[in-house]
């Protein structure tokens, strides 16, 4: 089997060449964080409605973003939880 290592990263292209898709990956962050600007919010809606690769990552960002800055306070395991599992490990100790 041969494995093709170009797959894994598919954004690297020559030097000074800037596709789409790459413009779109370092505009992410931006989009997200509502800091681009009405130009680029444009380009990355109009590209991401055409590419499904841009899509999906817009989507996951999106999903990591909610998960750090919103809701991770529910991820936290809650103190009691974890002195009830302190317990138990002490009691088969
Ligand atoms: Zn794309």
């Amino acid at each position: 089997m041969e494995t093709k290592f170009t797959e894994t990263y598919p954004n690297v292209s020559e030097e000074g060449r800037e596709t789409d898709c790459e413009k779109v990956v370092n505009l992410l962050d931006l989009i997200i964080d509502g800091e681009a600007s009405s130009d680029e919010q444009t380009f990355f809606k109009a590209h991401i409605e055409d590419c499904v690769t841009c899509f999906e990552s817009h989507q996951k960002q999106r999903l990591m973003k909610s998960l750090v800055s919103g809701h991770l306070k529910r991820v936290l395991v809650p103190a009691s939880l974890a002195s009830s599992i302190k317990a138990k490990i002490q009691q088969t100790a």
